[in-house]
């Protein structure tokens, strides 16, 4: 077999012949030809026989490894003149426009980023963090599921920070579908318009719930002419919860104040590192963070009342209560804070009163926490880590990639479209 022959099955590309093959210090360079004769525009799929000039422009991608070796794919490419966007260089069948990584590698960092930290990606395959931000996009921009804005019932919205200093992404959660189905950059009303302007007002009028963190932004934005002013509005429980696990951090935070300032350092030491002991879900515990909450209860005092506090409020959430049944225990929980005596439980008690019904609308739409919670944490894990990213694009393509409807094939699941010649 010759060595040209050899690599057109090695790099398993489809229309293309491999014409030269070249060894570098860590790299194989192996140069191939288009088989069509055609050229085809990279955005509209325009399809001519005309070369714009006779000038070749030449283009190289990074390939999957092979073996320890880099791949590097050479080719001289044409130019052609799209009647839509202009002069053109002409799209190749195993890269997405613009790219400088073939589609298989886009796709195999794509599924590595949503399953891996950062520096183990980076350095398995040998790119920078920012070429797998623009990878995901690419992938997010091809991939993502074109009906995924059909069918909504129930939506949830919230905003989280992609990083420091304020910058923010919205995202438009399907409760229905557990999915994130759409994202922006920005927090403001602006930014949710343009949700509703994508789904159009016959989609919009569909919707039958909508949970919001209750920033005023949203709501304005929901209730406007054309976009869901029909719409419950619900309280979004994860938020809630938030809220209360917040009151339990400053309880343990004052309480661990004291403890510092005693004489006997034994009731700190003892204390130490109780945060997520009292803050993870019980069932998430270490052994050792099981058995520095028994400690707390053994000790009983205001710390434990507050996470009992937490904890009973997330049960009554969870999502398999009336509305009626959830409206008594709420109550009997507002009225357990406001006489507790700690200060952030009172304040915690009041805005709860305040947003009663927005909480009760929650649970009878089974918009639960139950069936937000893992979504929503799983989202805030992923956004730490598109943190270096360049742009609020690449962080939200790399949610839409976890969480979104969407499915990732790594290059050897895709069945091969013809076999090797
Ligand atoms: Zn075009």
């Amino acid at each position: 077999m010759r060595v040209t022959t050899a690599f057109k099955r090695l790099v398993r590309l489809d229309d293309v012949n491999v014409t030269d093959v070249e060894f570098l210090a860590t790299m194989v360079i192996v140069t191939v030809a288009l088989r069509r004769r055609r050229l085809v525009c990279a955005h509209c799929g325009f399809k001519t026989r005309w070369r714009y000039d006779t000038r070749p422009v030449e283009s190289r991608w990074r390939h999957l490894d092979l073996g320890t070796w880099q791949l590097e794919l050479r080719a001289s490419l044409r130019r052609l003149r799209c009647p839509t966007h202009g002069v053109v260089v002409e799209a190749v069948p195993f890269a997405r426009p613009g790219a400088n990584l073939t589609r298989d590698l886009d796709d195999l960092l794509a599924w590595l980023a949503t399953r891996m930290d950062k520096s183990s990606v980076a350095r398995l395959c040998r790119v920078s963090w920012r070429t797998v931000g623009r990878a995901c996009e690419r992938v997010v921009a091809t991939e993502l599921d074109p009906d995924r804005l059909d069918g909504l019932f129930r939506i949830g919205v919230d905003e989280i920070s992609w990083r420091k200093h304020h910058k923010y992404l919205t995202l438009v959660v399907d409760h229905d579908r557990g999915k994130v189905i759409w994202g922006a950059k920005g927090k403001d009303a602006v930014t949710l318009d343009a949700f509703f302007d994508e789904l159009g007002p016959e989609r919009s009028a569909q919707i039958t719930a909508v949970s919001l963190d209750l920033g005023p932004a949203f709501l304005k934005s929901v209730r406007a002419e054309g976009h869901a002013p029909q719409a419950i509005v619900c309280a979004d429980p994860f938020h809630l919860v938030k809220l209360v696990s917040e009151a339990l951090d400053e309880v343990r935070r004052e309480l661990w104040n004291e403890l510092r300032r005693l004489p006997d350092d034994r009731w700190a030491r003892d204390f130490k590192g109780s945060r997520w002991a009292l803050l993870k879900n019980p069932e998430d515990l270490t052994d050792a963070q099981a058995a520095q909450l028994g400690r707390i209860r053994r000790g009983r005092g205001g710390i434990w009342r507050a996470y009992e506090m937490k904890e009973q409020f997330r049960a009554i959430l969870a999502g398999d209560l009336t509305r009626d049944e959830t409206a008594v225990l709420l109550d009997r929980w507002c009225t357990r804070a406001l006489r507790s005596r700690l200060a952030p439980f009172v304040k915690c008690a009041r805005t709860m009163r305040e947003r009663r019904d927005l909480i009760l609308n929650a649970v009878e739409h089974g918009i639960s926490n139950g069936r937000v919670e893992g979504l929503n944490t799983k989202v805030r894990l992923l956004i730490r880590r598109a943190y270096g990213f360049h742009s609020a694009d690449a962080a939200l393509a790399l949610v839409m990639l976890a969480a979104g409807p969407i499915e990732l094939k790594l290059p050897h699941e895709r069945p091969a479209r013809k076999a090797a010649a």
